[in-house]
């Protein structure tokens, strides 16, 4: 070779070396192939604790090996083995008993009552009088306290389903994530639930119904016991109809006065102690299952970051086989959507930062949870029993359930206004010509409702990425919510847009590298309530 070529190839490889590397390609046959397999019918729906779950822990575990990732969970596995009591139904109905002046009224589960499990205790009756507490709602930040004046120790607590109108969504729809522990401060031993007519709109009686015969699940702790957010609640239920009314039964107010003035903004009725008392009787039966989150490590490849983790999760566990009414004889919840496709993203967002030739600078964990689908277990397991010291984890995206159905060019970030997780979402799809919307359903609480809230909830800024409702998303939002989701129809017979997944793989490489990347970790925003309540102590940026 003439020297003036060499001068020509050396100035050549300076130029390269000094451009971007080159971006990794997303395609959608690549993403379809995840998602085929993971909602095929062999893996039966992948129920938490089922050999279809296994199965595709498995393969998510297998192909995060084989793109270069190392195992992330205890001992060098890939795998987050937790066991779960399963609590089922007794044979013998369990029943509220509602006793006033007028005598004694008696329901049975899913007879205008709802009967909540209880993982602790599997036969038992309690009896107490009843008090009302509005809302029962208490944070001192917001100036909320539902409990003054009112003694309800040894009591069982009536409250409205929700939260007061007005209260930002994301704080009300923690804080009704939080009224069994408020109650349980106070000393109660019992809650009562009753619809608003904002929450009847939310979430309608019948449609709880549905689920009504549903197991319920706890994760048990190293000390064997099932774990419980409020052990001290040892009865729950939720109440319908005539059996909501009778509680209010000779008391000052009546229930559709309350549900009036609830529905008001700012509307917070006063509690009361009630002139009723009520009886529950709880039959149920228990069994143990095991069921694995898959943790995988990208160790960052610069030293004075490499000890901050960023996680990318999705849950991989559905609703398995049950019968579903007037769904054609198909038992299958194939989940290809919720969440096959997030796994998906997942997987190649894993696959392309582990090939990259400029690695991410901060460690990622990829974690595939289970039990999402029975109260966002799997998620709250690991922030229980993280692999990294939780300290250590600077920041989750979660993806769950994005709607691959039509050509999206926004995300919604839910959660993206308590971070700078929401700036970072931005500027890394811009480039893309995606834009970051603000949440269309604030109503639905979504924020609390998927697995990034359980890192929230150890203080980590977290956002759950969904994809939004431009061009057509809203339709498509629209019809899935009323058919597909959580049924058999959310299977691949659906037209999943492969171009959009591999996009939305895409887009959220991007995000993710960049949170690894900068040289600022996400910080929580300075007076953020989420920031302030789970993480008082971590540094804070100015919003
Ligand atoms: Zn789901």
């Amino acid at each position: 070779m003439k020297k003036k070529n060499v001068f020509a190839i050396s100035a050549l490889v300076s130029v390269l070396a000094h451009a971007q590397a080159p971006a990794p390609v997303f395609t959608p046959e690549r993403f379809r192939a995840h998602v085929e397999f993971l909602a095929d019918d062999l893996l039966e729906g992948r129920e938490t604790g089922t050999r279809g779950h296994e199965i595709a822990a498995r393969y998510v575990a297998t192909q995060l090996a084989a793109s270069g990732l190392q195992p992330g969970a205890e001992n060098g596995s890939w795998y987050q083995p937790i066991t779960f009591q399963m609590t089922t139904r007794g044979a013998e109905p369990s029943w509220v008993a509602i006793q006033g002046l007028a005598g004694e009224q008696r329901f049975n589960h899913a007879d205008n009552v709802m009967v909540g499990l209880n993982s602790r205790e599997s036969n038992f009756e309690i009896s107490a009088p009843l008090v009302f507490v509005g809302f029962g709602v208490e944070d001192k930040r917001l100036g909320l306290d539902d409990y003054r004046g009112l003694n309800v120790k040894g009591r069982i607590v009536v409250a409205l389903r929700g939260f007061p109108k007005g209260l930002p969504s994301e704080e009300g729809a923690h804080l009704s994530a939080e009224k069994a522990r408020a109650a349980e401060r106070h000393g109660a031993v019992g809650l009562l639930s009753i619809a608003t007519l904002q929450s009847e709109k939310v979430m309608s009686w019948n449609r709880m119904l549905e689920y009504a015969n549903d197991p319920a699940y706890a994760w048990v702790d190293t000390d064997g016991k099932a774990h419980e957010e409020a052990p001290g609640i040892r009865g729950r239920a939720i109440l319908n109809g005539p059996a909501a009314e009778a509680v209010f039964a000779g008391s000052p107010r009546t229930l559709a006065d309350i549900r009036q003035e609830a529905d008001r903004a700012k509307g917070m009725p006063r509690g009361f102690a009630l002139k009723t008392r009520v009886s529950m009787k709880v039959s149920s039966s228990w069994a143990r299952v095991t069921s694995p989150n898959v943790v995988a490590i990208l160790p960052g490849a610069d030293a004075s970051l490499a000890r901050e983790y960023v996680v990318l999760s999705a849950h991989l566990d559905h609703l398995g086989i049950k019968d579903v009414p007037g769904a054609n004889g198909d038992r299958i919840h194939n989940g290809a959507l919720d969440n096959a496709a997030g796994v998906a993203a997942l997987l190649e967002v894993a696959r392309a930062a582990a090939a990259a030739p400029d690695k991410p600078r901060r460690s990622m964990i990829f974690l595939a949870t289970t039990a999402e689908e029975k109260g966002l277990l799997g998620a709250d397991y690991f922030g229980h029993h993280p692999t990294v010291p939780i300290a250590q984890i600077v920041g989750n995206v979660d993806l769950d359930m994005p709607l691959l159905l039509y050509s999206f060019t926004d995300l919604i970030a839910f959660g993206a206004n308590h971070s700078t997780i929401g700036r970072q979402v931005a500027e890394a799809v811009a480039p893309m010509n995606i834009s970051l919307s603000p949440d269309p359903m604030p109503e639905q609480g979504v924020f609390t409702r998927s697995d990034h809230y359980q890192l929230v909830r150890q203080g980590v800024p977290a956002v759950m990425l969904a994809t939004g409702m431009a061009n057509g998303g809203d339709k498509s939002w629209g019809e899935f919510l009323e058919g597909a989701y959580h049924s058999p129809r959310d299977d691949l017979s659906q037209a999943i847009d492969w171009k959009a997944g591999a996009k939305f793989a895409e887009v959220n490489y991007r995000i993710t590298r960049a949170m690894a990347d900068a040289n600022t970790p996400p910080l929580w925003y300075q007076g953020d309530y989420f920031g302030d309540t789970f993480a008082p102590k971590a540094a804070r940026a100015q919003r």
